[in-house]
């Protein structure tokens, strides 16, 4: 088969994240999808590690999500936003208010998970201006945190290549992060050592004043960065100490909302219920680019007050609630309900992981953490160069037909959630012999 990336130029596309110049000397391109497979550009069937970027939760090419789309595009294209509303956006949030966990059912649309993270920031400082509270401006992150590449997730956020280039918003500080591979290798389950780390929050606020922190944003397991998982009652901690000083907390639930812990979000999975939620990804299993912020009741009403006209939130994006993504997201939710998705990761959840584990003396590999459907595995860096191990990885993977994800020297895995077990078994014996090839 003639290979199209033989015959493209790939002078003018400028790929985001992307070292373009290598990607030119050896360019990798998936023309189609179906099920739990890619094909690349040369023809093979490559199987699907990582649910594209954290976001086909249902697995690629439902016909029900194409079919929506095209009946919606059809029947009405766009709607405008401001002013103007369309019944499907209404329906879709409430039936995503009905999965939400107890409280957060205020939908607001947008159009990305960067773009839920900026609204999700911007409403915590409306709402604590609403409440009289307009000196609390800061807006506090974590050490490698990712939420997104807005002025306001990249102030939060604490990737360093992310910050270094741009400035952040001023006052923005950060909780330190809670991987700790010294305490806590091969963790089974959760991590039994750093809950104290959630005390961060309360040393920023004998730092700063409370009276100046207006929220505190989380993903309740990070996994841009390599699938960090939250000790043993870090989180519980993190919401006592964020309401007793009256801060909002926020949980980036990009990545784990939508089943991928096994329960329709991480909130649930835990037990404990931030103010606001972001998401994005599985909100519609990545077909149409859209994103929720779940906002809780109490923060919204807030800001329903004041004069009448008075718009509550002034805020919002000319493909807020578009149609289609709505179309998208209510054929996703009928598929995510019908076949048991939302929790299809719990029942996997105890297989996965030994699963995974059984690669604990693979070659390279220093550690193994797992929760729901994802995976990180940490393997010792090269010397001298950080990054090129899992690269290569990486590459052996892709060539001998599974895409993974790799972060710095960790492989992130986060299959669809419609995964079968030969696969799971696929993706280990491929993964172990990538590694045994790796030098
Ligand atoms: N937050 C988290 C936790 C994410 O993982 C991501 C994307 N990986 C984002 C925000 C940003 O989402 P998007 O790329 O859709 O803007």
């Amino acid at each position: 088969m003639q290979s199209p990336a033989n015959t493209l130029s790939l002078d003018e596309y400028w790929m985001p994240f992307t070292a373009n110049r290598q990607f030119k000397a050896a360019p990798r391109l998936l023309t189609r999808a179906e099920g739990m497979y890619y094909t690349s550009d040369d023809g093979r069937q490559v199987l699907d590690g990582t649910a594209g970027l954290w976001c086909v939760n249902a697995g690629h090419g439902r016909r029900e999500i194409a079919t929506a789309v095209a009946d919606q595009l059809r029947d009405m294209d766009y709607a405008p936003s401001f002013q103007m509303g369309h019944p499907l956006a209404f329906q879709f949030a409430e039936r995503l208010g009905r999965i939400a966990p107890p409280g957060l059912d205020r939908i607001f649309f947008t159009g990305s998970g960067s773009e839920s993270v900026d609204t999700a920031l911007k409403i915590a400082l409306a709402y604590q201006r609403a409440i009289g509270q307009g000196t609390r401006t800061r807006l506090i992150g974590r050490e490698r945190g990712y939420h997104g590449v807005g002025f306001g997730g990249v102030s939060v956020g604490g990737i360093l290549n992310n910050r270094r280039t741009f400035i952040g918003l001023p006052g923005s500080d950060h909780l330190r992060h809670t991987h700790d591979p010294a305490r806590n290798r091969f963790c089974q389950g959760l991590p039994e050592h750093g809950a104290e780390l959630a005390d961060d929050l309360e040393r920023l606020v004998q730092l700063h004043g409370a009276e100046t922190i207006a929220a505190v944003i989380v993903e309740p397991v990070a996994g841009s960065t390599g699938v960090l998982l939250p000790p043993r009652g870090y989180l519980e901690r993190l919401r006592e100490i964020a309401t007793r000083h009256g801060i909002l907390l926020i949980f980036d639930e990009v990545i784990t909302g939508f089943g991928r812990l096994g329960t329709p979000f991480a909130a649930g999975y835990f037990g404990v219920t931030p103010d606001l939620i972001t998401t994005a990804k599985g909100l519609t299993n990545g077909a149409i680019p859209m994103g929720a912020v779940f906002c809780a009741r109490h923060v919204q009403d807030a800001l329903m007050t004041g004069p009448e006209n008075l718009i509550e939130l002034f805020h919002g994006y000319t493909y807020s609630g578009h149609p289609a993504a709505c179309a998208a997201g209510m054929a996703v939710l009928d598929i995510y309900e019908r076949e048991g998705l939302l929790v299809r990761g719990g029942e996997l959840e105890t297989e996965w992981r030994q699963a995974m584990l059984s690669l604990r003396d693979a070659a390279h590999v220093t550690d193994i953490r797992t929760i729901g459907l994802v995976a990180g595995i940490e393997l010792a860096s090269r010397d001298g160069a950080p990054a090129a191990r899992a690269y290569d990885v990486f590459v052996d993977c892709f060539q001998q037909g599974l895409l993974i994800r790799v972060t710095g020297d960790i492989i992130a895995l986060s299959p669809p959630l419609i995964v079968e077990r030969a696969q799971i078994g696929t993706i280990v014996a491929t993964i172990r012999d990538a590694l045994n090839r790796v030098r």
